[in-house]
């Protein structure tokens, strides 16, 4: 038996790994394994063992494992790791022409009391004519098509496309039967007392 180290890692996903690097033997465990029940790191051993050493691994091992990171707990765990160790590349706020950050904060003054808590602003990477703008919930962030980067287009355009995915952070997606409602009547209401709210559309449509 070589020499063998083991410490807990910082991998983004619950993840083990084992090498065997001048006569020594690496083994790194996810550290959202840290806590895990004595059977369950005896089974990673096993499984880490026989994998370099390319014996079988025993089917009960692997299902201890296997049941162990599907539990819910590790589950949520790795959801909330993902998502601050593996933020998405983000692009910057800033445009050529419009500065996303700046209009969120115009429209939080004037529509929500400054209240509304900012998330990550950027532009999209590509050009994306299909989708104006998104809100995605996982990585707290809004999303704006870059095409709207343009002189040619009006800041009451991109107010809308920004107020209309503020809007989504403020009215989180509610299941109504088996049909995701993504714009209730509550929802609705509110984008209605955008002030230019018909123009707006009319324009996006034109586009
Ligand atoms: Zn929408």
């Amino acid at each position: 038996m070589p020499p063998l180290s083991v410490e807990f890692f910082a991998f983004a996903n619950v993840n083990n790994t084992i090498r065997l690097r001048e006569g020594q033997l690496r083994v790194r465990l996810s550290d959202l394994l840290e806590g895990a029940p004595e059977t369950v790191l005896y089974a990673i051993a096993h499984i880490l063992l026989a994998k370099i050493y390319r014996k079988p691994i025993e089917r009960g091992h692997a299902a201890r494992y296997r049941k162990y990171v599907h539990s819910h707990e590790i589950r949520n765990k790795a959801h909330l790791v993902r998502q601050v160790r593996g933020r998405k590349r983000m692009a910057s706020a800033r445009g050529r022409h419009y500065d996303l950050e700046e209009i969120f904060e115009d429209l939080n003054l004037r529509f929500f009391g400054g209240m509304q808590a900012r998330p990550q602003m950027s532009w999209s990477q590509g050009r994306a004519r299909n989708l104006l703008g998104h809100y995605d919930p996982a990585h707290n962030a809004i999303v704006i098509s870059r095409i709207f980067d343009h002189s040619a287009i009006p800041r009451y355009a991109v107010e809308y496309i920004v107020y209309h995915e503020m809007l989504h952070l403020r009215h989180p997606v509610k299941l109504n039967g088996s049909r995701r409602c993504v714009h209730s009547p509550e929802f609705k209401a509110e984008e209605k007392l955008f002030p230019r709210l018909e123009a707006a559309q009319r324009f996006l449509r034109r586009l």
